[in-house]
């Protein structure tokens, strides 16, 4: 192994330690998880741990064809209760075998995972209690556990856990859009009552870098997504760029046009590109000050994928107990640089769901302080459905959601409690070492370049040119980075294109489980301020069981 190679490989202590986590956490393993012994877990997981390729499911199931054409057919409730049988229906069970097997080592298209044991046992017991967050009387102690678990994500921020609040509610895009709606409330009072177009004059800010949630929120909230919404360059690291925001903000500011929210994102899905949130803060501070704004825009950050890296902010780097190799080391110690800021956000998204090893969906929007929502509240005249009483303690007037189920939240909970900040840690550590070995191993290959190569993210994205005909790859995405619509580059583009997508093809699903993205790089800014996108293909390593062979065996074969 090569000296360079050697700095990437797994040290023992991180080795034992990571596989001690999968064991425990990672195995179905009945004699730590005794429900999973039980018909029909125990039928569902051993097919699954079968890692069959897709096409080869149905044929392998007992009985699958003939499920399979009855699961297509099927319209008709049975108008008999059935007599006593199988717990699940098998056409129930069926799918829930054949369902997309995150388990697989092999799984790396997309920032989604197979679900930690302590997270299944927790929406199991969140779905037998049935709690509605809603409000108190339909929930009890659940809503302890929900303030407890806000309790320690701000702890793990470093907020105030006693000032800072939060929501469980439906996915980051949720979260996003109430980190939007936070900052139009509080900033635009009147909005509640009379919608956005009525009185002062404002534009909602955002990166062109940030996940299409972004978008599609302000789309929903009525915002003019052509006129009133102002979307911040990215650099080539695809991090807001600093100057263009200042730039935009004073021009807002000049005019006296009020800036709700502007939305960061900690991690952005393809390329893990951090935002800065305290240079930020001072902007908005600084520009404040100086144009006598008293409206401060409210700061969200979308960390729907990065969250986890607050489990690093209290990491000795210079001991490194973990033993974490010197590269991935290097790459947390920046990244963490940036998770310190994030304590200087008025409210940011977690994704459970993600980076966190939970069912879906258990997504929480974290505030840092709870008078914040006061400006979501709703006239307690509409809500003469609830017990009067109790109202109080709950977030029930401000809530987008009038349900709001508790399995998630029941997941992420009794997920911390197994897991820790250490097993976090191990998880998270485990994702970088294995983005950074195949970036590493992507680098010395021919016909190759890796993307965002300083983004030290799970996600690790590439482009695909023929060897044959491209012989240095880096000064091949020069040209195309430097845009011209002219024919040449067009062709060229093109053909660069043609052939990563029939290379990515002939693959087909035999090694890693990748993704072929239509927007995994961009170029650069043209004469009119835009950008082209160019398509790439993207793994992400969140996966806990991938290993550095299955990366070998991609490499191997990468061209096809
Ligand atoms: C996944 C994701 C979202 C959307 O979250 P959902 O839970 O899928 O609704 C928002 N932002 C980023 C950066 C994401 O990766």
């Amino acid at each position: 192994m090569s000296a360079s190679s050697d700095r990437h490989s797994i040290r023992p202590g991180f080795a034992a330690a990571i596989r001690d986590v999968r064991q425990r956490f990672f195995q179905r393993d009945p004699a730590r998880w005794p429900v999973f012994s039980l018909a029909p877990f125990s039928d569902v997981i051993a097919f699954r741990a079968r890692s069959l390729p897709p096409n080869e499911k149905v044929e392998a199931y007992p009985g699958g064809r003939e499920l399979s054409e009855r699961l297509h057919a099927l319209d008709r409730v049975p108008q008999r209760i059935p007599g006593a049988n199988d717990p699940a229906d098998p056409l129930v069970a069926f799918a829930a075998a054949l369902s997309k097997n995150w388990e697989s080592p092999l799984s790396v298209e997309n920032v989604a995972t197979q679900s930690s044991d302590p997270a299944i046992m927790g929406a199991m017991l969140g779905s037998l209690a049935n709690p509605n967050l809603v409000h108190p009387e339909y929930a009890g102690m659940a809503v302890e556990l929900e303030h407890a678990v806000i309790r320690q994500i701000a702890s793990q921020t470093g907020w105030d856990p006693a000032k800072a609040t939060g929501i469980f509610t439906q996915g980051g895009t949720f979260c996003n859009l109430y980190g939007y709606l936070l900052g139009i409330r509080k900033n635009l009072p009147l909005a509640r009552e009379y919608g956005l177009e009525h009185g002062l004059d404002y534009r909602i800010i955002n990166s062109q870098g940030g996940h299409y949630s972004n978008t599609t929120n302000l789309s929903l909230l009525g915002v003019n997504l052509r006129r009133k919404t102002i979307r911040i360059r990215i650099t080539d690291d695809n991090d807001m760029d600093m100057a263009d925001l200042e730039c935009q903000l004073r021009a807002c500011f000049q005019l006296g046009c009020v800036v709700p929210t502007i939305m960061l994102t900690m991690g952005t899905t393809d390329t893990f590109a951090i935002d800065q949130v305290k240079p930020v803060r001072d902007l908005c501070d600084r520009l404040c000050e100086q144009y006598e704004i008293t409206a401060k825009p409210h700061l969200h950050v979308d960390a729907a994928v990065g969250w986890p890296l607050i489990f690093f902010l209290e990491y000795d780097f210079d001991r490194n107990p973990l033993e974490i190799n010197e590269p991935t080391l290097e790459g947390l110690r920046r990244n963490t640089g940036r998770f310190r800021e994030l304590r200087h956000a008025d409210s940011y998204t977690v994704d459970f769901h993600k980076w966190g090893y939970v069912p879906y969906t258990s997504s929480l929007v974290m505030i840092r302080d709870r008078q914040d929502l006061t400006a979501l509240e709703h006239d307690p005249e509409n809500f003469t459905y609830f017990e009067k009483d109790t109202e109080g303690q709950t977030h029930l007037h401000s809530t987008i959601e009038c349900s709001r189920g508790g399995v998630g939240m029941f997941a992420a909970a009794n997920s911390l409690a197994h897991l820790g900040v250490e097993g976090h840690q191990l998880l998270v550590a485990n994702s970088l070492q294995n983005a950074n070995y195949f970036r590493h191993r992507l680098a010395a290959t021919p016909g190759v370049m890796v993307l965002a190569p300083g983004n030290q993210g799970p996600s690790a994205g590439f482009r695909l040119y023929d060897p044959a005909q491209v012989a240095d790859p880096d000064a091949e995405f020069a040209l195309e980075y430097a845009v011209n619509d002219t024919p040449d580059w067009l062709d060229r583009v093109t053909r660069n294109n043609h052939y990563h997508r029939q290379a990515f093809l002939r693959r087909g699903k035999r090694t890693l489980y990748t993704n072929y993205v239509q927007s995994a790089a961009h170029t650069d800014y043209d004469a009119h301020g835009r950008y082209r996108i160019l398509p790439g293909e993207k793994a992400v390593f969140m996966n806990p069981l991938t290993s550095f062979g299955d990366i070998d065996a991609f490499i191997g074969r990468i061209h096809g």
